[in-house]
């Protein structure tokens, strides 16, 4: 089981005694749902077993072969032999002070250190209660956007299909503790589980340079019988890789685009963010209305603010004329400092005459002042700080 949550800002040790199972036998996690079952069928179990096998990883999160209780002992027996479940062990755990957002810190097998991110949105009137997952699909990145902590970081490596969808699974079992907990109270009606309903892929890494493990994980992060997040509730992000946009238009999936953009000419763009020497603005954006067309999905755009580099009415004004005609929406977020970046936060009233800015050309935005701030929730800072603390 994972650690409950902490209300202590501080980071915590994980407890040695909850490391995995040894490195030497593979996930399960790793096996697509056709394959699991075909597998099952090799080791003389019938179908349904593999569904019922299928449904406690996945929908149930239940975190050892031993606790599936629907499948006869010496087969839970057989599988804890060949295979582990988890493929991720927490390193460190921190709540919010506010409670909003919890952010783990994940040793994968060879010591690389990843991170995911739990937000809770209480109901607004008409959404209702939401909880969102937000996870990494590379230990580091290459693309070495200077205002991000991960691509100061580096590129370590490619995420397996089960490393990303570990982190979901880690994330259900502290949702589903905390439903149990308010139904316990009354707070929540009994019934289903509700767990978590949204997933982002907006920790470390570029998705769209994982695109074959992020596009298996997607149809197991989807999967009816399994997490059953649906393709509207998951949300991919890229730095702009342009082939990658125009393949993911061609999937016929309803799945959220989120661009980062981050700036509105190809000058500015240049500054922060490598990738537009290959894929300049006028080629990404032309990507974003082939996407926009292709699935009737809105795009959204990422639009960190970076204090006197792209936070002006002017450039405002500019991005209002780039993103004109294209069925979209911006969030403005204010940049999480980091400690090699160069960039100060744009503070809220200068955010708010942006918007403004954007709206004169029809643009609808919003000012996102990033969850868990105290808890260095930004992309790439937690593991920051925990090789400042552990040495790791
Ligand atoms: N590589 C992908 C997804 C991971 S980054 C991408 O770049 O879209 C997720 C988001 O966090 C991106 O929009 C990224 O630009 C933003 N981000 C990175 N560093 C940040 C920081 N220091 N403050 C605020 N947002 C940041
Ligand atoms: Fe990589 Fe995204 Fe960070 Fe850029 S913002 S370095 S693409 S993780």
């Amino acid at each position: 089981m994972t650690t409950p949550p902490s209300t202590s800002p501080e980071p915590t040790a994980a407890d040695a005694s909850e490391a995995t199972a040894p490195a030497s036998l593979p996930s399960i996690l790793e096996l697509s749902r056709d394959k699991l079952t075909s597998t099952m069928l090799e080791l003389g179990e019938k179908k349904f077993r593999a569904d019922q096998l299928w449904r406690s990883i996945y929908h149930e999160a239940v975190s050892s072969f031993d606790d599936m209780s629907t499948l006869s002992k010496p087969f839970r027996k057989s599988l804890s032999e060949k295979y582990t479940i988890s493929t991720v062990e927490q390193a460190m755990f921190l709540t919010s002070a506010d409670g909003s957002t919890s952010k783990a810190l994940y040793k994968l097998h060879d010591g690389e250190l990843i991170e995911t991110v739990l937000m809770r949105y209480e109901t607004d009137g008409h959404r209702r209660n939401r909880k969102t997952a937000c996870i990494s699909t590379q230990a580091g990145c290459a693309l070495g956007c200077t205002f991000c902590a991960t691509g100061q970081q580096g590129f370590r490596r490619n995420l397996t299909v089960g490393e990303i969808v570990a982190q979901v699974i880690e994330m259900q079992r502290i949702a589903y503790a905390e439903d149990e907990a308010q139904m316990a109270e009354g707070k929540r009606t009994k019934g289903e589980l509700q767990g978590v309903t949204n997933v982002v892929f907006m920790g470390m890494g570029e998705p769209l340079a994982n695109y074959k493990n992020v596009m298996a994980a997607i149809r197991v992060l989807s999967d009816g019988q399994g997490l059953n997040i649906g393709a509207r509730h998951i949300t991919v992000s890229t730095v702009g890789l342009v082939p990658q946009i125009l393949q993911l238009a061609k999937e016929e999936l309803q799945i959220n685009l989120a661009i980062s953009l981050h700036a509105p000419d190809n000058t500015t763009r240049s500054q922060t963010m490598p990738i537009n020497q290959r894929y300049p603005v006028e080629d990404l954006i032309r990507a974003c209305h082939r996407y926009a067309d292709a699935t009737g999905r809105r795009i959204f755009f990422e639009y960190v603010l970076l204090k006197e580099q792209n936070d002006s009415v002017e450039q405002a004004q500019k991005l209002g004329r780039l993103l004109n005609g294209l069925h979209c929406h911006v969030n403005l977020i204010p940049v999480n400092p980091t400690k090699l970046g160069p960039f100060d936060r744009t503070d809220l009233g200068a955010a708010k005459e942006f918007q403004v800015g954007l709206k004169q050309y029809g643009i609808p935005s919003t000012v996102r002042m990033e969850k868990g701030i105290d808890i260095n929730a930004g992309c790439g800072q937690l593991r920051e700080r925990a090789i400042d603390i552990l040495g790791a």
